[in-house]
């Protein structure tokens, strides 16, 4: 599989929000949001071809309980169901983190689904060259169904202004998802900016009875990598 980075950490964000986890990050992802904080693993990605077996040693030699399959987009990844049964029998709690544009069956604990909405489109980034596919790929209701259906899960939501609240009502009506399995998250990648759009997603969240996460990785290391 093609990793970008492997490491021990505590979840940032989320329902599973200060849980030491061990963290596998697979690199390539269909979408290119304008904003992606692991550009690494999608506008240029990088990491080493590593097997399964190798992957799954190291995960051991860490000894955590929680793991955060993420990406990049996972889900996309050959080797993930491989993966993900490999995580199962070694006993592990398995947090999937994607976009949910892709269905796929394997061993999931929560399936940590981050729909993109429109402020995530790449209209100017290198000359609009990717914004037609990511603008056709980025909401897929059919496989968010699927996805609820088949997975315990949360809907995580990235939100950057006050419209984004409106559409994110729209697609939970069209999906059928219930406020409490809602979680808006602000966009950012320092504490400033987090800190003032957290304070008008919270009266949202309050409005609508979804649950607001924080960004804790970006609250105490700041958009490093690796943590
Ligand atoms: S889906 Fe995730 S990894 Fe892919 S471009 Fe968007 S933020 Fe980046």
């Amino acid at each position: 599989m093609k990793i970008s980075e492997i490491f021990y950490s505590v979840q940032g964000e989320g329902s599973l929000v200060g849980v030491p986890s061990v963290f596998i990050r697979t690199s390539g992802c269909n979408l290119r949001c304008v904003w992606c904080d692991t550009p690494y693993t999608s506008w240029a990605p990088e990491g080493d071809d590593i097997s399964v077996t190798a992957i799954l040693e190291k995960v051991s030699n860490i000894g955590a309980s929680h793991a955060v399959v993420t990406g990049g987009e996972p889900m996309i990844a050959p080797a993930v169901r491989e993966l993900t049964l490999g995580l199962q029998r070694l006993g592990l709690h398995i947090t999937i983190e994607t976009a949910g544009t892709v269905f796929a069956q394997l061993p999931c604990d929560l399936m940590s689904i981050s729909p993109k909405l429109i402020n995530s489109t790449p209209n100017e980034r290198e000359g609009g060259r990717w914004a037609a596919q990511h603008e056709r790929l980025r909401y897929q209701p059919h496989v968010l169904k699927q996805l609820m259906a088949a997975y315990p899960y949360q809907l995580k939501f990235v939100v950057a202004a006050w419209d984004d609240i409106a559409e994110i009502e729209v697609i939970c009506h069209e999906i059928g998802a219930p406020a409490r399995n809602v979680i808006l998250m602000p966009e950012g990648i320092d504490h400033k900016t987090l800190q003032q759009r957290g304070l008008w997603i919270t009266e949202a969240c309050k409005q609508h009875g979804y649950r607001f996460s924080p960004r804790l990785h970006v609250d105490l290391w700041g958009a490093k990598r690796g943590v």
